[in-house]
C-alpha cells in the first residue's frame, strides 16, 4: 500500500510527475479538479453541495472536500495506493487527511516536495507563448517555434498570455508558498522528502522514484 502526495508551485511539472509516479507504481494519480468532476457526474449528494458552491462563487470547505478524498480513496482502484495531487490543500485538511489514514488502518504517506526557485519558475512561465489562431503553447526555453515569434502551424504572430506575466505568476507563487509553507511544516522536515524539481523532467522522475523505493523499504 502506498500513499503519495505530490507538492510543488505552478510550473513546475508536478502534472508530468503525476503521471510518471501513476505509472511506475501502478496506482491511480488523483487531483481534486478530476474528483469533483466525477463526483458531479456520478450526481452524489457530495457532488450536489460542491457545484452549488461553486455556481455561487463560493469556496467549497474542507469538510466537503475531506469527504470526497475519504470517498474517493474507498474505490477499488485504491486498494494498492493513490497519489493524491493538489490535497491536502489546508493544515485543517492534513490533520483530517491524518485521521482518515489511521482511522482506516492505512500507512502514512510519503510526502513529496518539488521544490523550484521562484526566479527559475518566472523564467520558463514568462517564456511561454501562444497562438491567438489555434492555441498551441510554445516555449522560448524549451519549445521554441521554427520561425522565431510566429506559429509553426499557420504562421500567426504568437502573444504572451496575461497569466503568464510575470507580475500575475509572482502572484500565484507567493500565494502557493503562504499556503503550502504551513503543510510541509506540519509534516515536518523529516517526513517531507525535498526533491530538486529544476532539473531535466526525466532526471526529476528518477530522483522521485528514488525517493520512493527507499520510503517504501523503510516502511517494511
Ligand atoms: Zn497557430
Amino acid at each position: 500500500m502506498l500513499i503519495l502526495l505530490l507538492f510543488g508551485p505552478p510550473g513546475c511539472g508536478k502534472g508530468t510527475q503525476a503521471a510518471f509516479l501513476a505509472e511506475r507504481f501502478h496506482i491511480p494519480a488523483i487531483s481534486t479538479g478530476e474528483m469533483f468532476r466525477a463526483e458531479r457526474q456520478a450526481g452524489t449528494e457530495l457532488g450536489k453541495l460542491a457545484s452549488e458552491i461553486m455556481s455561487k462563487g463560493g469556496l467549497v470547505g474542507d469538510e466537503i472536500v475531506d469527504a470526497m478524498v475519504a470517498s474517493r480513496i474507498s474505490r477499488p482502484d485504491c486498494a494498492g495506493g493513490f497519489l493524491l495531487d493538489g490535497y491536502p490543500r489546508t493544515v485543517p485538511q492534513a490533520i483530517a487527511f491524518s485521521g482518515l489514514l489511521q482511522q482506516r488502518g492505512l500507512p502514512s504517506p510519503v510526502v513529496i516536495h518539488l521544490d523550484v526557485a521562484d526566479d527559475l519558475l518566472v523564467a520558463r512561465l514568462t517564456a511561454r507563448r501562444q497562438c491567438p489562431r489555434c492555441k498551441r503553447i510554445y516555449n522560448l526555453l524549451s519549445q521554441p517555434p521554427k520561425v522565431a515569434g510566429h506559429c509553426d502551424d499557420d504562421g500567426a504572430a504568437l502573444i504572451a498570455r496575461e497569466d503568464d506575466r510575470e507580475p500575475v505568476i509572482r502572484q500565484r507563487l507567493r500565494a502557493y508558498h503562504e499556503l503550502t509553507g504551513p503543510i510541509l511544516e506540519w509534516y515536518g522536515s523529516s517526513a517531507v522528502h525535498r526533491v530538486d524539481g529544476g532539473r531535466a523532467p526525466d532526471q526529476v522522475s528518477r530522483a522521485i522514484e528514488r525517493v520512493v523505493v527507499e520510503a517504501e523499504k523503510a516502511a517494511r
